[in-house]
């Protein structure tokens, strides 16, 4: 019998680790690294959320507290769901928890046993297909790639749903593409939901207040709203508010659920960080006007990564409406030679021999499900991306 559970044997180390190491390693031994391989903003955390954090540890509230989150920030993402998504929601009906993670991570081991299946769309985010086989269940792959401009179709969707299905996890602006869904197409997959009552629907809308163009980010409670009571609407501050290492992430869902998430966090991490809940009890109460500068900022970020990659040899990038990633293929590279005289045969080692020959980080689309492509988080200062792109380019030039 071996030492380690079967559950974690079922899960595959985080591909990214590799590259990230890889990095590291050439960054210590005076290489001149940029990695794009991370996703979180550059922004500091607004000193107006910092303030609040002072003044709840100053105030001695530094305590245990509810375990699905204290009062004041429920009533907080309330009033957010409300506002922000239409949604017709109550303090109750909201949940905290470590990180919009641990959201995800509370609702799949709550609710999934054995040969359950969970539809996920192709490209993903790393940990979805992980966390439901850590669970024990199936991560069923719809494909969501290019050529539907990396979304699920109804089509897509109706195809992936067996009486097996417990849930379908969508992600809007998506992690890695950038992709995000109108309201029109989530109506076209809420209408197949609609056709399937016992499909549970996990949305992760953590990169909401990031999509561009001046375009509406819709979540599909708010389209469909017969949806609600079978789903999850996940978000945080961790993206939004530049909040990563606070781990404060909420969600609203049916309160049988929220019951059993309780249960399953109340004998995990118990609650989030009491200074960390303050802080976003400010995040979303207070002004959100800074929101829409940094949007812009990113927004020039992706066109000035989106044009620079289209300039490079055999790299075609789509135009994300949403979230910090580009997500281009590299199948024009493949079965080529890089002037370092590394063979290119996958997309792995496309990012490998730029990392050693240009010291750009990037990570391999295979790592989220979708060879022939990689992804660039635009989560950085303008001039690193315009080196980083100055150095792909040149790369891609001795590509031969
Ligand atoms: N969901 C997506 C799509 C993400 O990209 C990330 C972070 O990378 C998360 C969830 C995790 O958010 P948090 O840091 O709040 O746990």
């Amino acid at each position: 019998m071996g030492f380690l559970s079967d559950a974690l044997e079922r899960v595959a180390p985080s591909a990214t680790v590799g590259i990230t190491q890889k990095a590291r390693t050439l960054a210590q031994a005076g290489q001149d690294v940029i990695a794009l391989s991370a996703g979180e903003p550059d922004f500091d955390t607004p000193l107006h959320v910092r303030d609040a954090a002072k003044v709840a540890m100053d105030e001695g509230k530094t305590r245990y507290t509810n375990v699905d989150g204290i009062p004041e920030l429920k009533e907080a993402v309330a009033r957010k769901f409300k506002r922000d998504n239409g949604l017709d929601v109550t303090a109750a009906d909201c949940f905290i928890s470590s990180g919009g993670k641990q959201i995800i991570f509370n609702a799949l081991m709550a609710t999934l046993n054995p040969g359950d299946e969970v539809v996920v769309p192709v490209p993903y985010w790393v940990s979805y297909p992980e966390i439901v086989r850590l669970c024990g269940a199936e991560p069923v792959f719809a494909v969501a790639d290019a050529t539907s401009g990396f979304k699920l179709t109804p089509a897509a969707l109706e195809a992936a749903i067996s009486p097996k299905t417990k849930w379908l996890i969508l992600n809007t602006p998506s992690n890695p593409t950038g992709a995000a869904y109108t309201a029109e197409e989530l109506r076209g997959l809420a209408d197949v939901l609609m056709r399937h009552p016992h499909v549970h629907i996990l949305t992760d809308d953590i990169y909401e207040v990031l999509v561009y163009d001046g375009g509406t980010f819709a979540t599909i409670a708010q389209v469909e709203p017969a949806l609600q009571p079978r789903t999850v609407t996940m978000n945080g501050v961790s993206k939004s508010h530049a909040m990563t290492g606070w781990r404060i992430g909420y969600c609203t869902g049916p309160r049988q659920l929220l019951a059993a998430m309780m249960k399953l966090q109340s004998q995990s991490t118990t609650n989030p960080s009491s200074i960390s809940q303050w802080a976003a009890v400010a995040a979303l109460d207070g002004p959100q006007e800074f929101l829409a500068e940094w949007r812009d900022v990113f927004q020039g970020r992706r066109d000035l990564v989106v044009a620079g990659l289209n300039a490079a040899n055999g790299v075609e990038c789509l135009t994300p409406q949403g979230a910090f990633y580009v997500f281009p293929s590299c199948k024009g590279l493949l079965g080529k030679t890089s002037a370092g005289g590394k063979l290119i045969a996958t997309d792995e080692d496309f990012v490998m021999g730029l990392l050693e020959e240009t010291g750009v980080a990037l990570v391999h689309g295979t790592a989220f499900g979708l060879p022939g492509h990689f992804r660039l988080s635009y989560a950085a200062a303008n001039a690193e991306l315009e080196e980083a792109v100055r150095r792909i380019q040149a790369f891609c030039a001795g590509v031969k």
